[in-house]
């Protein structure tokens, strides 16, 4: 094809109402119901044909609509009050400045190859986008300062079409960037930014696009370039295509580039964020800039991993990025010389001997600080994973955290939902979601507001879902008669689950589908019938998840389940936001515990969308018997077949026996109890499972902790980094030698509450010097794996017994019942993040 260039022309907006174009590029229109009815009230027709895209929306909206609006005084007001609102939120005081004066000057990093922020820029496939795009929005009204770096993906993830069989067609259009809300970042002199980044044999450009998300801003990596090759200028094409080759080369676009961009833009960021492994390359890149300084490669490393945060996601080893040794030979070859190591060198920064290959997560675990897994139970479900590089180290102690995920509440709230939170919490309800306290007052929205708020939301989005399959049913040429139908498809006295997300396997969208029969008589009940929303894309990749698709859609045309079962096309947020604002279920039925975290049953809850859900992820945390359902119990399988079996048993109980006749008990035509439940919901879930606790707990556990560790680390020449780096490789190579002696405990024949014990031990350290290490009784409950709960106790220094041999001692004071303890040695240094950074452990033999 010929190639030519695009030109956008913009059209001029009338003077009281130019600041529209300002809205239009800032993504806080989105989470601000006013701000969006500034453009939907100009053309609601227009608005939904270009997606909620605010740019676009003005280069098409009608000269004569906007010059109206510009004469019609109730629309100026709005707009005035709107304007108000933004210009107070972007100036503000924040939390951030209020709670951190004197830090200002750090600045985060938040690297994700996905934002899913809004549905007008669709570079996100699912959970790990949006959340980050929710992260942004929270660092945006938190005030924290915080850039994100993405790739702007020049045809998305992909539009999905469903075709007359059922199965799902994968669609890809180019965007127009100039329609989008992007805009090219520029200089502080001016001019676009435009980087380099090293593919085999040559070098490919990538420009930098920016998006405004309120105060935050996201820089967008495309390498649609003339500069470049036909081949490269698709590498930013499509996210999560291609193959390994145009993954890694997107991984080094987004980690590499991503780092160089940030320098070009002279932004230097003090923490640095890796959401999930296919960030890990900006350690390279870090790496290179301190070895080029003149820094040893361990000494580097120590310094990037300073001030360096990574998230995890994935629960499944398999689910991690790794690369032959040839490739990252072939591709980053080059940092053989630029970091002055070698092949073997280079690839034990993150070599995996189990998968024999590069594996971008250990290259993060290996240079970062602080790791977390995404909640409570995928906390342990990662230190599992990751414990054959801890050993001797109990689970508890690993240095693996947990931060939960959440949502951006004011993203996901119904604009129905929102008016009773300002008339019932107050209308500062939004000012600070994660206090408790205040989410109490939803106890005092009456019984049938809430209600009636409810059904609002529920036939808007029956409405939404009648539209959708009607489309589909036109676009697919299908008969007029069934075409008509579907207008009667759904209806709003009826109980109605919804089900949407990514058809991966693990998700188990068919569970329900295990026994047809039973699943007629729930949906066919006459007095009390149920109706089951399906939406969800299923990686073009993946067989399994499109026969899925395929099957739901063959069940839905069925005679039983038609237009009791549907399913909904083209799953994006748009999509997302009207199930889980309208639906009265949230089901959820992952295969416990691959569900990392999970986060739109968050978002239904903030709607009061009562959620059903396997105890996986989020939900045991969230989960007090009373705000939801729980399927099936906490336990481990370790056969599928019967897993899937009791889960999808334990649903439909769950759904026949309370759910059903939960719902349909009524009073005075109001289902109290359920209503009950709603509010409930609404008083537990949305504070805790919100970004804001989120961002506020990875500013106070992390970012500020690695920004002053980055800042210590780096003083006088890297002075410490390298003290640091030579004290861990000294005690690496000694710590064989160091072991314990002797033990001796004395203690009272009777052990009554409060008793003490005595325990001396002799220690041999060979080089080591009493200083590097601490000695320690651990003591806890006695459990089938070791000690829990446990408590440490260093013992105290008493003196030199002979060469390298050193006596210290303590007092123990047991609590009452079975308690074990034993005696450890391991490594001290004020400086280290954790106890475990340097996870070396001596343990008393024979104890
Ligand atoms: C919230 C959301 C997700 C993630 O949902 P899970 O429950 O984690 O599967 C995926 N896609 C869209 C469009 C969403 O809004």
């Amino acid at each position: 094809m010929y190639s030519f260039r695009t030109v956008s022309v913009i059209p001029d907006l009338p003077e009281q109402i130019c600041r529209l174009k300002e809205l239009a590029r800032n993504l806080w229109f989105s989470w601000h119901p006013q701000a969006e009815l500034l453009f939907s009230s100009l053309d609601a027709r227009l608005w939904e044909e270009v997606n909620h895209n605010p740019v676009k929306f003005l280069l098409y909206a009608d000269t004569e609509k906007l010059q109206k609006a510009a004469a019609n005084p109730a629309y100026l007001a709005i707009y005035s009050s709107v304007l108000a609102d933004f210009d107070k939120y972007m100036q503000g005081e924040t939390w951030y400045q209020k709670t951190y004066p004197e830090q200002t000057s750090q600045l985060v990093a938040y690297f994700s190859a996905e934002f899913g922020v809004h549905e007008s820029n669709p570079v996100y496939s699912g959970g790990l986008g949006l959340l980050a795009g929710d992260h942004c929005k929270s660092a945006s009204d938190l005030g924290l300062p915080f850039v994100g770096v993405g790739i702007l993906y020049k045809q998305g993830y992909f539009c999905q079409r469903i075709n007359r069989e059922g199965r799902q067609e994968a669609h890809y259009c180019f965007m127009d960037f100039n329609e989008m809300t992007v805009t090219p970042a520029a200089l502080p002199e001016g001019g676009e930014v435009i980087i380099s980044v090293r593919l085999p044999g040559r070098d490919v450009y990538i420009k930098v696009w920016q998006l405004q998300v309120g105060r935050t801003v996201i820089y967008f990596l495309d390498s649609d370039l003339a500069q470049n090759s036909r081949e490269d200028r698709l590498l930013t094409a499509k996210l999560y295509g291609g193959n390994q080759d145009t993954r890694i080369c997107q991984e080094i676009i987004l980690g590499i580039g991503g780092v160089k961009a940030l320098r070009r833009l002279g932004i230097y960021p003090t923490a640095w964020h890796m959401n999930e492994g296919h960030a890990a390359l900006t350690v390279l890149e870090r790496l290179r800039e301190y070895v080029q300084r003149g820094l040893s490669l361990a000494a580097a490393r120590e310094v990037v991993r300073s001030n360096t945060v990574f998230t995890t996601h994935t629960p499944v080893p398999a689910g991690h990025d790794v690369f032959s040794a040839d490739m990252v030979e072939r591709y980053l070859g080059e940092f053989y010389g630029d970091l002055k190591t070698d092949r073997d060198g280079l690839l034990a920064l993150g070599w995996d001997e189990g998968r024999q290959g590069f594996n971008m997560t250990k290259l993060a675990l290996n240079h970062a600080a602080y790791t977390n897994g995404v909640s409570k139970l995928h906390g342990v479900v990662t230190k599992k994973m990751f414990s054959h590089l801890y050993p001797g180290i109990p689970l508890e102690e690993m240095p693996i955290h947990a931060i939960t995920n959440g949502v951006h509440t004011e993203t996901w709230v119904a604009p129905e939902i929102r008016k009773l939170f300002e008339k019932y919490i107050g209308p500062e309800w939004a000012g600070n979601i994660s206090d408790p306290h205040r989410w109490q007052n939803v106890y005092s929205i009456p019984d049938q507001e809430l209600w009636e708020t409810h059904q609002v939301l529920k036939g808007r989005m029956i409405k939404f879902v009648q539209n959708n399959i009607y489309r589909r049913m036109d676009r697919n040429f299908q008969p007029l008669e069934l075409i008509r139908e579907c207008a009667g498809y759904l209806s709003k006295d009826v109980l109605t689950i919804g089900f949407a997300r990514r058809f991966a396997t693990y998700k188990r969208a068919y569970l329900l589908f295990t026994d047809k029969e039973r699943l007629a008589r729930l949906v066919n009940n006459p007095e009390r019938p149920v109706q089951i929303i399906f939406a969800g894309k299923a990686h073009p990749a993946d067989q399994p998840g499109q026969e899925l698709i395929k099957m739901i859609n063959e069940v839905s045309a069925e005679e039983p389940f038609k237009g009791k079962i549907v399913f909904v096309e083209d799953y994006d947020i748009n999509v997302s936001r009207h199930l889980l604002q309208g639906v009265d279920v949230w089901l959820n039925t992952p295969r416990r515990p691959l569900e990392a975290s999970g986060t739109s049953g968050m978002k239904a809850a903030v709607n009061g969308v009562i959620n059903c859900s396997i105890l996986d992820g989020w939900w045991p945390e969230a989960y007090n018997g009373e705000n939801g359902f729980a399927v099936g119990t906490a336990r481990d399988y370790e056969n599928e077949e019967v897993q899937d079996r009791e889960d999808a048993r334990s649903l439909f109980d769950l759904l026949e026996q309370v759910i059903v006749p939960y719902y349909y008990r009524r009073v005075e035509g109001v289902p109290r109890e359920w209503v009950r439940r709603m509010k409930d919901c609404l008083a537990t879930i949305p504070w805790q499972f919100s970004t804001e606790r989120m961002v506020k707990e990875y500013t106070q556990r992390f970012y500020l902790p690695a920004a002053g560790r980055g800042e210590a680390f780096s003083a006088d020449s890297y002075r410490l980094a390298v003290r640091v780096q030579e004290m861990k490789k000294f005690l690496t190579e000694n710590w064989h030698q160091i072991s314990f002696r002797a033990v001796r405990v004395e203690q009272p024949p009777l052990l009554k509450e409060n008793a003490e014990i005595l325990i001396l031990a002799e220690v041999f350290l060979g080089p080591i010097r009493p200083g590097d290490i601490v000695v320690e009784v651990v003591y806890g409950k006695v459990s089938d794996h070791g000690l829990a709960q446990v408590t440490l106790m260093p013992l105290i220094f008493k003196r030199q017994v002979a060469e390298s041999v050193y006596e210290y001692e303590t007092n123990i004071v047991l609590i009452r019942g079975t308690s074990g303890y034993t005696l450890r040695i391991r490594p001290k240094d004020d400086c280290f993040a954790h106890p475990f950074e340097l996870p070396l452990v001596k343990w008393a033999d024979n104890f």
